[in-house]
């Protein structure tokens, strides 16, 4: 056992030293890596709006404004799901943001209505607690149906359901309080610097923040459709307004996040690439859900997979699938999860009683 633990610490410091004296970027692993995802994109303009404003160009516009801007400090780094007028799939647009392993997940559109309706919302992902909030993610969802493969690709999902687009599936809610913290932070921005109308924090099933596990939230800045907004929306003072009110939430989220450092929650950390190792004090489980539902932890409750564990941490339970000391067993685990329909599942280990998130 011993010389297979040297060789993780080996192998380790091998694939350390090997970045650190790399020379294109700098390692700097405190770095808050933001994936600005601009919504709609090429053959999907997004909401229709009878003013000619497009929702595609709008949330494009607001997006490389917000990423300008929060590039200028040098302990963030921006990443972009979309910086041109091109279509981009929404599982994609959740795979790059959990490739970055990136600390926060934004989501920008714009709203439409038939009335005059006008303000500005900001969710994240739940279970539509009212028909407004469902008839908006659906909205939003839409866009699947423009993909290839879609019935494949979103079976897991019943896009048509207001009960619960997510309702049999479990979620990974382990990021839901930061995602309403900074969801917060962004409505008092609107709020109190630009005077927008708030229409407050909510939740819905949106596809798109189903897919990654970080915390995410989705902005709509507010409705094309309304007269006076929508020219808002389209002017180059009104996007950079936004994006900045945006930005200062942002930053404001990160002192709070590094003020408390939050009890519990690790930031996805990167594996070390090892096959085959077993090791005597360390298991390993997939994590598939983290929910404050409490069911049991019954292969019929989890789309036919044995093994299944429950623990209850804080107000959620976490659910796992497997408990194994041998890495290669476990990867395979994860893909067998994944492939059953939980996509935001990962592997978490168990060393000493310390519970660590790998990717
Ligand atoms: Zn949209």
């Amino acid at each position: 056992m011993k010389t297979n633990i040297s060789y993780i610490i080996v192998l380790s410091l091998i694939l350390f030293c090997g970045n650190a004296f790399s020379n294109d970027k700098p390692v700097d692993s405190k770095r808050f890596v933001v994936v600005i995802d601009a919504g709609h994109g090429g053959k999907d303009p997004g909401k229709p709006s009878k003013t000619g404003v497009r929702e595609k160009d709008v949330a494009l516009k607001i997006a490389l404004l917000l990423g300008e801007e929060l590039s200028k400090n040098r302990e963030i780094e921006v990443i972009y799901t979309r910086k041109t007028d091109v279509f981009v799939e929404l599982d994609r647009r959740g795979e790059i943001a959990n490739k970055a392993k990136a600390d926060l997940f934004i989501s920008i559109h714009c709203n439409a209505h038939t009335s005059q309706a006008s303000g500005a919302e900001t969710y994240v992902l739940g279970l539509h607690r009212n028909n407004t909030n469902f008839e908006v993610a659906k909205a939003e969802n839409e866009v699947i149906f423009l993909e290839d493969n879609y019935e494949e690709k979103y079976a897991q999902y019943n896009l048509n359901s207001p009960e619960s687009l997510i309702g049999l599936t479990l979620m990974q809610e382990e990021f839901l309080d930061q995602s309403i913290q900074l969801a917060s932070l962004v409505q008092d921005n609107f709020r109190e610097k630009l005077n927008r109308k708030d229409r407050s924090v909510k939740q819905a099933g949106f596809v798109v923040l189903h897919q990654t596990v970080m915390p995410s939230i989705l902005i709509e800045t507010g409705f094309i459709t309304n007269n006076e907004e929508g020219r808002y929306l389209n002017s180059s003072s009104g996007q950079r307004e936004i994006a900045h009110a945006i930005a200062t939430a942002i930053e404001e989220y990160r002192e709070n996040v590094s003020a408390n450092d939050f009890l519990g929650i690790s930031k996805v950390v990167p594996a070390v690439e090892v096959k085959d190792v077993v090791s005597e004090d360390t298991n390993y489980k997939v994590q598939i859900a983290a929910s404050s539902k409490n069911v049991e932890a019954k292969a019929y409750n989890f789309k036919g997979l044995p093994e299944i564990s429950k623990e209850k941490e804080g107000r959620l339970y976490k659910y796992y699938y497997g408990d194994t000391s041998n890495y290669s067993e476990i990867q395979r685990k994860l893909s067998e999860a994944k492939s059953k329909g939980y996509k935001t599942a990962y592997i978490v280990s168990f060393k000493n009683g310390v519970k660590t998130i790998l990717n």
